[in-house]
Protein backbone atom coordinates (compact mmCIF):
# COMPACT_ATOMS: atom_id res chain seq x y z
CA UNK A 1 0.00 0.00 0.00
CA UNK A 2 1.03 3.44 -0.23
CA UNK A 3 1.07 5.67 2.42
CA UNK A 4 1.93 9.68 2.52
CA UNK A 5 1.98 11.67 5.52
CA UNK A 6 -1.31 9.14 7.33
CA UNK A 7 -2.63 9.10 4.51
CA UNK A 8 -3.37 5.59 2.19
CA UNK A 9 -2.38 7.43 -1.10
CA UNK A 10 -2.62 4.30 -2.92
CA UNK A 11 -1.98 0.79 -3.95
CA UNK A 12 1.10 -0.85 -5.81
CA UNK A 13 0.81 -4.46 -7.15
CA UNK A 14 2.18 -7.09 -9.54
CA UNK A 15 0.25 -7.51 -12.92
CA UNK A 16 1.53 -9.39 -16.06
CA UNK A 17 5.07 -9.67 -13.82
CA UNK A 18 5.90 -5.88 -13.39
CA UNK A 19 5.13 -3.75 -10.34
CA UNK A 20 2.04 -1.38 -11.05
CA UNK A 21 0.56 1.80 -8.93
CA UNK A 22 -2.84 2.73 -8.88
CA UNK A 23 -3.05 6.39 -7.06
CA UNK A 24 -6.63 6.77 -4.99
CA UNK A 25 -8.56 9.93 -5.61
CA UNK A 26 -10.94 8.83 -2.45
CA UNK A 27 -9.40 5.94 -0.56
CA UNK A 28 -8.68 2.75 -0.31
CA UNK A 29 -10.46 -0.11 0.60
CA UNK A 30 -8.50 -3.47 1.74
CA UNK A 31 -10.76 -7.19 1.11
CA UNK A 32 -7.99 -9.43 1.09
CA UNK A 33 -9.89 -11.97 4.09
CA UNK A 34 -8.70 -12.08 7.39
CA UNK A 35 -5.39 -13.96 6.17
CA UNK A 36 -4.22 -11.21 2.98
CA UNK A 37 -5.34 -8.05 5.12
CA UNK A 38 -3.48 -8.24 8.11
CA UNK A 39 -0.24 -9.28 5.83
CA UNK A 40 -0.75 -6.07 3.57
CA UNK A 41 -0.88 -3.94 6.82
CA UNK A 42 1.87 -5.16 8.05
CA UNK A 43 3.85 -4.95 5.25
CA UNK A 44 2.85 -1.38 4.39
CA UNK A 45 4.24 -0.55 8.13
CA UNK A 46 0.79 -0.70 9.77
CA UNK A 47 0.59 -3.19 13.01
CA UNK A 48 2.69 -3.68 16.42
CA UNK A 49 6.07 -2.09 16.48
CA UNK A 50 7.64 -4.28 17.87
CA UNK A 51 7.04 -6.72 15.09
CA UNK A 52 7.26 -4.72 12.54
CA UNK A 53 10.81 -3.87 13.47
CA UNK A 54 11.51 -7.27 13.83
CA UNK A 55 10.56 -7.81 10.47
CA UNK A 56 12.74 -4.51 9.03
CA UNK A 57 9.41 -2.73 8.59
CA UNK A 58 9.51 0.90 9.35
CA UNK A 59 6.69 1.83 11.44
CA UNK A 60 4.06 3.78 10.29
CA UNK A 61 1.22 3.00 12.50
CA UNK A 62 1.50 1.36 16.20
CA UNK A 63 -1.84 -1.03 15.84
CA UNK A 64 -1.17 -4.02 18.17
CA UNK A 65 -3.88 -6.03 17.19
CA UNK A 66 -2.83 -6.40 13.48
CA UNK A 67 -2.55 -10.07 12.60
CA UNK A 68 -3.92 -11.02 16.43
CA UNK A 69 -7.03 -12.68 16.87
CA UNK A 70 -7.25 -14.79 14.78
CA UNK A 71 -11.15 -16.60 15.06
CA UNK A 72 -12.00 -19.77 13.65
CA UNK A 73 -14.18 -22.57 13.41
CA UNK A 74 -12.22 -26.20 13.97
CA UNK A 75 -13.10 -29.14 11.82
CA UNK A 76 -12.75 -32.34 13.59
CA UNK A 77 -13.88 -35.29 10.52
CA UNK A 78 -15.07 -38.48 11.48
CA UNK A 79 -14.69 -41.07 8.70
CA UNK A 80 -17.13 -44.36 7.91
CA UNK A 81 -15.95 -46.91 5.23
CA UNK A 82 -19.14 -46.74 3.25
CA UNK A 83 -21.42 -49.91 2.29
CA UNK A 84 -21.15 -50.62 -1.78
CA UNK A 85 -25.37 -48.84 -1.80
CA UNK A 86 -26.31 -45.25 -3.68
CA UNK A 87 -25.17 -42.84 -0.99
CA UNK A 88 -28.46 -40.20 -0.54
CA UNK A 89 -27.73 -37.03 -2.46
CA UNK A 90 -26.99 -34.13 -2.14
CA UNK A 91 -25.68 -34.91 0.60
CA UNK A 92 -23.08 -31.54 1.73
CA UNK A 93 -24.90 -28.83 2.60
CA UNK A 94 -28.43 -30.23 2.60
CA UNK A 95 -27.70 -32.44 5.62
CA UNK A 96 -26.59 -29.61 8.03
CA UNK A 97 -26.78 -30.51 11.84
CA UNK A 98 -26.92 -27.70 14.43
CA UNK A 99 -26.87 -28.36 18.14
CA UNK A 100 -25.76 -27.08 21.61
CA UNK A 101 -25.15 -27.65 25.18
CA UNK A 102 -25.66 -25.86 28.25
CA UNK A 103 -22.46 -23.44 28.07
CA UNK A 104 -24.69 -21.01 26.01
CA UNK A 105 -28.26 -21.24 26.19
CA UNK A 106 -30.54 -20.19 23.23
CA UNK A 107 -27.42 -20.55 20.94
CA UNK A 108 -25.86 -23.39 18.96
CA UNK A 109 -22.31 -24.82 20.35
CA UNK A 110 -21.55 -27.10 17.47
CA UNK A 111 -22.15 -27.66 13.61
CA UNK A 112 -21.94 -31.18 11.51
CA UNK A 113 -21.69 -31.53 7.85
CA UNK A 114 -21.57 -34.65 5.97
CA UNK A 115 -19.08 -35.68 3.15
CA UNK A 116 -19.54 -38.50 0.77
CA UNK A 117 -15.42 -38.38 0.50
CA UNK A 118 -12.43 -38.83 2.48
CA UNK A 119 -12.77 -34.68 3.92
CA UNK A 120 -9.41 -35.24 6.56
CA UNK A 121 -6.03 -33.68 7.05
CA UNK A 122 -3.16 -35.29 5.49
CA UNK A 123 -2.13 -36.36 8.88
CA UNK A 124 -5.14 -37.91 9.93
CA UNK A 125 -5.30 -40.00 6.41
CA UNK A 126 -1.81 -40.96 7.38
CA UNK A 127 -2.92 -42.43 10.79
CA UNK A 128 -6.65 -43.67 9.38
CA UNK A 129 -5.96 -44.27 5.94
CA UNK A 130 -9.44 -43.58 4.21
CA UNK A 131 -11.05 -46.79 2.37
CA UNK A 132 -12.13 -46.97 -1.41
CA UNK A 133 -16.09 -45.65 -0.69
CA UNK A 134 -16.10 -43.81 2.34
CA UNK A 135 -18.11 -40.52 3.88
CA UNK A 136 -17.00 -38.24 6.40
CA UNK A 137 -19.03 -36.21 9.09
CA UNK A 138 -17.15 -33.41 9.94
CA UNK A 139 -18.36 -31.59 12.80
CA UNK A 140 -17.25 -28.32 14.45
CA UNK A 141 -16.46 -27.48 18.12
CA UNK A 142 -17.35 -24.49 20.22
CA UNK A 143 -18.76 -22.34 17.31
CA UNK A 144 -17.29 -19.49 19.27
CA UNK A 145 -13.71 -20.97 20.14
CA UNK A 146 -11.43 -19.69 23.02
CA UNK A 147 -8.44 -20.72 21.08
CA UNK A 148 -7.00 -17.26 19.39
CA UNK A 149 -4.31 -17.47 16.54
CA UNK A 150 -2.45 -14.74 14.95
CA UNK A 151 -1.15 -14.42 11.43
CA UNK A 152 2.37 -12.59 10.88
CA UNK A 153 4.68 -11.48 8.17
CA UNK A 154 6.78 -14.42 7.01
CA UNK A 155 8.57 -12.13 4.47
CA UNK A 156 8.86 -9.09 3.27
CA UNK A 157 8.46 -10.26 -0.59
CA UNK A 158 4.84 -9.25 -1.30
CA UNK A 159 4.57 -13.01 -3.71
CA UNK A 160 5.05 -14.95 0.00
CA UNK A 161 1.98 -15.45 1.99
CA UNK A 162 2.03 -14.43 5.70
CA UNK A 163 2.79 -17.40 8.64
CA UNK A 164 -0.56 -18.38 9.93
CA UNK A 165 -0.68 -19.58 13.75
CA UNK A 166 -3.85 -21.12 14.45
CA UNK A 167 -3.69 -22.01 17.79
CA UNK A 168 -5.94 -24.81 17.63
CA UNK A 169 -6.41 -26.06 21.24
CA UNK A 170 -4.49 -23.39 23.13
CA UNK A 171 -7.84 -23.22 25.67
CA UNK A 172 -8.61 -26.19 27.26
CA UNK A 173 -12.60 -25.56 27.00
CA UNK A 174 -12.02 -25.94 23.46
CA UNK A 175 -10.78 -29.64 23.90
CA UNK A 176 -12.95 -30.80 26.34
CA UNK A 177 -15.90 -29.27 23.25
CA UNK A 178 -13.91 -31.31 20.64
CA UNK A 179 -14.58 -34.39 22.28
CA UNK A 180 -18.20 -33.89 22.77
CA UNK A 181 -18.27 -32.77 18.98
CA UNK A 182 -16.40 -35.81 18.41
CA UNK A 183 -19.15 -38.03 20.25
CA UNK A 184 -21.35 -36.93 19.03
CA UNK A 185 -20.31 -37.63 15.35
CA UNK A 186 -19.76 -41.05 16.34
CA UNK A 187 -23.38 -41.62 17.96
CA UNK A 188 -24.61 -40.20 14.35
CA UNK A 189 -22.34 -42.08 12.12
CA UNK A 190 -22.91 -45.46 14.26
CA UNK A 191 -26.49 -45.04 14.46
CA UNK A 192 -29.24 -47.87 13.38
CA UNK A 193 -30.64 -44.88 10.78
CA UNK A 194 -27.20 -44.74 9.12
CA UNK A 195 -26.04 -48.27 9.60
CA UNK A 196 -27.86 -48.92 5.77
CA UNK A 197 -24.35 -47.06 4.57
CA UNK A 198 -21.93 -47.46 7.05
CA UNK A 199 -19.86 -50.42 6.91
CA UNK A 200 -17.41 -49.81 10.06
CA UNK A 201 -16.28 -46.52 11.90
CA UNK A 202 -12.24 -45.82 10.13
CA UNK A 203 -11.52 -42.55 12.74
CA UNK A 204 -11.59 -42.28 15.71
CA UNK A 205 -13.40 -45.42 16.29
CA UNK A 206 -12.85 -45.48 19.79
CA UNK A 207 -13.08 -43.79 23.08
CA UNK A 208 -9.90 -44.57 24.66
CA UNK A 209 -8.08 -41.09 25.75
CA UNK A 210 -4.68 -41.58 23.95
CA UNK A 211 -6.16 -42.83 20.91
CA UNK A 212 -8.70 -39.93 20.51
CA UNK A 213 -5.89 -37.78 21.58
CA UNK A 214 -3.59 -37.99 19.03
CA UNK A 215 -6.77 -38.05 16.56
CA UNK A 216 -7.84 -34.60 17.66
CA UNK A 217 -3.84 -33.67 16.77
CA UNK A 218 -3.70 -35.19 13.87
CA UNK A 219 -7.48 -34.47 12.93
CA UNK A 220 -7.86 -30.75 13.52
CA UNK A 221 -8.53 -28.14 10.49
CA UNK A 222 -9.83 -24.87 9.96
CA UNK A 223 -13.29 -24.52 8.79
CA UNK A 224 -12.06 -22.05 6.41
CA UNK A 225 -13.89 -19.47 8.46
CA UNK A 226 -10.87 -17.15 9.58
CA UNK A 227 -11.82 -13.61 11.06
CA UNK A 228 -11.42 -10.79 13.41
CA UNK A 229 -7.58 -10.21 12.54
CA UNK A 230 -8.56 -6.59 12.01
CA UNK A 231 -11.21 -6.27 14.47
CA UNK A 232 -13.03 -3.56 15.07
CA UNK A 233 -13.92 -1.34 18.21
CA UNK A 234 -12.37 1.05 20.26
CA UNK A 235 -9.87 -0.49 22.41
CA UNK A 236 -6.10 -0.73 22.27
CA UNK A 237 -6.00 -4.08 19.90
CA UNK A 238 -9.02 -2.60 17.81
CA UNK A 239 -8.18 -2.00 14.34
CA UNK A 240 -10.90 -0.63 12.53
CA UNK A 241 -13.38 1.65 13.62
CA UNK A 242 -17.55 1.45 13.09
CA UNK A 243 -17.53 2.88 9.80
CA UNK A 244 -14.59 0.21 9.01
CA UNK A 245 -11.93 3.03 8.94
CA UNK A 246 -8.19 1.84 9.99
CA UNK A 247 -7.49 4.13 13.35
CA UNK A 248 -4.70 7.02 13.02
CA UNK A 249 -4.59 6.53 9.35
CA UNK A 250 -6.78 8.43 6.79
CA UNK A 251 -8.57 7.18 3.47
CA UNK A 252 -7.71 3.44 4.68
CA UNK A 253 -10.99 1.21 5.08
CA UNK A 254 -11.00 -2.59 5.25
CA UNK A 255 -14.23 -4.39 3.94
CA UNK A 256 -13.89 -8.27 5.44
CA UNK A 257 -14.08 -11.12 7.12
CA UNK A 258 -11.13 -9.22 9.26
CA UNK A 259 -13.24 -7.12 11.26
CA UNK A 260 -15.40 -9.33 12.66
CA UNK A 261 -14.90 -9.12 16.44
CA UNK A 262 -15.81 -12.94 16.83
CA UNK A 263 -16.12 -15.64 14.26
CA UNK A 264 -20.51 -15.55 13.88
CA UNK A 265 -21.86 -18.81 15.26
CA UNK A 266 -21.92 -20.00 11.65
CA UNK A 267 -20.64 -19.82 8.74
CA UNK A 268 -18.75 -17.09 7.63
CA UNK A 269 -19.59 -16.13 3.58
CA UNK A 270 -23.15 -13.90 4.34
CA UNK A 271 -21.53 -11.74 7.15
CA UNK A 272 -18.91 -11.20 5.16
CA UNK A 273 -21.38 -9.87 2.36
CA UNK A 274 -23.08 -7.80 4.89
CA UNK A 275 -19.62 -6.09 5.45
CA UNK A 276 -18.72 -5.54 2.07
CA UNK A 277 -22.23 -3.99 2.13
CA UNK A 278 -22.32 -1.80 4.68
CA UNK A 279 -18.47 -0.44 3.76
CA UNK A 280 -19.96 0.67 -0.05
CA UNK A 281 -22.94 2.10 1.36
CA UNK A 282 -21.12 4.04 3.75
CA UNK A 283 -18.71 4.93 1.28
CA UNK A 284 -21.43 6.23 -1.63
CA UNK A 285 -23.10 8.07 1.30
CA UNK A 286 -19.65 9.64 1.34
CA UNK A 287 -19.36 8.94 5.36
CA UNK A 288 -15.77 9.08 5.93
C1 LIG B 1 -12.88 -23.93 0.84
C2 LIG B 1 -13.82 -22.95 1.49
C3 LIG B 1 -15.16 -23.28 1.65
C4 LIG B 1 -16.03 -22.40 2.27
N1 LIG B 1 -17.35 -22.74 2.39
C5 LIG B 1 -18.21 -21.85 2.92
C6 LIG B 1 -19.61 -22.13 2.97
O1 LIG B 1 -20.08 -23.19 2.52
N2 LIG B 1 -20.44 -21.19 3.54
C7 LIG B 1 -19.97 -20.03 4.04
O2 LIG B 1 -20.76 -19.22 4.56
N3 LIG B 1 -18.66 -19.75 4.03
C8 LIG B 1 -17.77 -20.62 3.46
N4 LIG B 1 -16.44 -20.32 3.42
C9 LIG B 1 -15.98 -19.08 4.08
C10 LIG B 1 -16.21 -17.86 3.22
O3 LIG B 1 -15.83 -18.12 1.88
C11 LIG B 1 -15.38 -16.72 3.81
O4 LIG B 1 -15.75 -16.48 5.15
C12 LIG B 1 -15.59 -15.41 3.04
O5 LIG B 1 -15.33 -15.58 1.66
C13 LIG B 1 -14.67 -14.37 3.60
O6 LIG B 1 -14.77 -13.19 2.82
P1 LIG B 1 -13.59 -12.14 2.80
O7 LIG B 1 -14.04 -11.02 1.94
O8 LIG B 1 -13.16 -11.87 4.18
O9 LIG B 1 -12.35 -12.88 2.10
P2 LIG B 1 -12.25 -13.70 0.74
O10 LIG B 1 -13.59 -14.09 0.22
O11 LIG B 1 -11.23 -14.77 1.01
O12 LIG B 1 -11.66 -12.64 -0.28
C14 LIG B 1 -10.33 -12.20 -0.23
C15 LIG B 1 -9.78 -12.09 -1.64
O13 LIG B 1 -8.54 -11.38 -1.61
C16 LIG B 1 -7.60 -12.06 -2.41
N5 LIG B 1 -6.26 -11.74 -1.87
C17 LIG B 1 -5.73 -12.05 -0.67
N6 LIG B 1 -4.50 -11.54 -0.54
C18 LIG B 1 -4.24 -10.86 -1.69
C19 LIG B 1 -3.13 -10.11 -2.16
N7 LIG B 1 -2.03 -9.92 -1.41
N8 LIG B 1 -3.21 -9.56 -3.38
C20 LIG B 1 -4.31 -9.71 -4.14
N9 LIG B 1 -5.40 -10.42 -3.76
C21 LIG B 1 -5.36 -10.99 -2.55
C22 LIG B 1 -7.97 -13.53 -2.27
O14 LIG B 1 -7.45 -14.27 -3.36
C23 LIG B 1 -9.49 -13.44 -2.27
O15 LIG B 1 -9.99 -13.44 -3.60
C24 LIG B 1 -15.55 -21.17 2.77
C25 LIG B 1 -14.20 -20.82 2.60
C26 LIG B 1 -13.34 -21.70 1.95
C27 LIG B 1 -11.89 -21.31 1.76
Amino acid sequence: MLLSGGRAAGVEFVHAGKPVRAHAAREVVLSLGAIGTPAVLMRSGIGDETELRSAGVPVVQHLPGVGRNLDDHIRLPCMWEAEDVPMPVPTRSQAVCFWGDDTRPGAPEFVMYLSPAPSVSAESAAQYPPPERCFTLMPAMRLRPGSRGRVRLASLDPLVGPRVETNFFADPDDVRSALSAVAMAREVGNSAALRPFAKREVSPASFAADTLDLFLRNAVETYWHQSGTARMGRDRDAVVDARLQVHGIDGLRVADASVLPHVTVANTMAPSMVVGERAAEMITAGQG
